[in-house]
């Protein structure tokens, strides 16, 4: 008798973001046209993704490459870059096609801006995200370096608690873990003359935060969760950690082997999620394979 069909789903709300749709758009429009286009960075954190866009032609290259080039196309990705960045483009006569999302964008020009207005009272300000992460390369870049970048709770003791601060988040952190360290800073604060000294935006990017909460529900309705994801995006540990935390029996893939080895029954019931950084045709070969997998069964 003929096993019923696999429920396979894949969650609609998942793959690329806007920033990252407008980057990869832009990116495959000039390679349409030019054999080359180097991109500053990964232009997307998914190795499968950036392997597609480099056999059209897409050349990744670093800032020390960059340096050396002349009279070229340099895209840059969606996270943003710092001004020296500009200047060197300037310098080498390089065209920039700046994919900088437009998120990233607004919070590189208010960072700017607090600083710029906030000096003259000895105001710190402070950025919570990865280290060497990018777009926070990008963000401290706006204030000649002049920010204090918090990673984690352990990164506090930085701060001159005497002092005025402001704080932003890196678009894609965890909204906990931001508001965990909001708390704390302002526990600190409450113990001085000054307490309002301490202010925070809330700058992580909503579609980030969306995916956040309608991930958890996806993950609860199935009893096997596959997340696709590279292995470099921060947005990607986050919401695979959502997943985990939701549903134990999520596993973490970036290509379609690692599917080798994880036992599936045809009554299992599977969905497939991925990050803002995920591409929609790598979740459908996933899906793909394991009904594939099924029949086989
Ligand atoms: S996660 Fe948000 S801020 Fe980051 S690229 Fe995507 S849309 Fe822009």
């Amino acid at each position: 008798m003929p096993l019923n069909p696999i429920q396979v789903e894949i969650d609609k709300h998942s793959g690329f973001c806007i920033g990252v749709i407008n980057a990869i758009k832009t990116a495959e429009q000039w390679l349409e046209k030019e054999q080359t286009l180097y991109c500053l960075g990964d232009i997307v954190h998914n190795n499968e993704e950036l392997q597609r866009l480099t056999q059209m032609g897409l050349r990744i290259i670093t800032h020390e490459e960059m340096s050396r080039l002349h009279n070229v196309r340099v895209l840059i990705r969606a996270h943003g870059e710092p001004p020296e960045t500009y200047r060197l483009a300037e310098k080498n006569r390089i065209e920039l096609i700046d994919t900088t999302c437009q998120v990233v964008l607004q919070l590189q020009q208010n960072i700017k801006l607090s600083f710029e207005t906030l000096a003259d009272i000895n105001t710190q300000i402070l950025i919570f995200g990865k280290k060497g992460h990018a777009e926070v390369v990008g963000l401290i870049g706006q204030i000649g370096q002049k920010g204090i970048v918090i990673s984690s709770l352990k990164d506090i003791d930085k701060i001159d608690f005497d002092k005025p601060a402001i704080l932003y988040s890196q678009t894609t952190q965890n909204i906990e873990e931001y508001e965990a360290l909001i708390s704390a800073i302002q526990e600190r604060y409450d113990k001085k003359e000054f307490p309002q000294n301490f202010k925070s935006v809330n700058t992580i990017c909503k579609s980030v935060i969306n995916r956040a909460k309608q991930i958890q529900e996806f993950a609860a309705h199935y009893n096997i969760i596959f997340f696709v994801s590279g292995e470099k995006s921060s947005n990607g540990l986050y919401l695979y950690n959502i997943c985990k935390k939701v549903n134990p029996n999520t596993f973490l893939i970036s290509k379609i082997e690692q599917l080798q080895g994880i036992v599936i029954s045809h009554t299992d019931t599977i969905g497939i999620c991925g990050a803002t950084s995920t591409p929609m045709w790598l979740m459908e070969s996933v899906k793909n394979e394991i009904l594939i997998k099924n029949q086989n069964l």
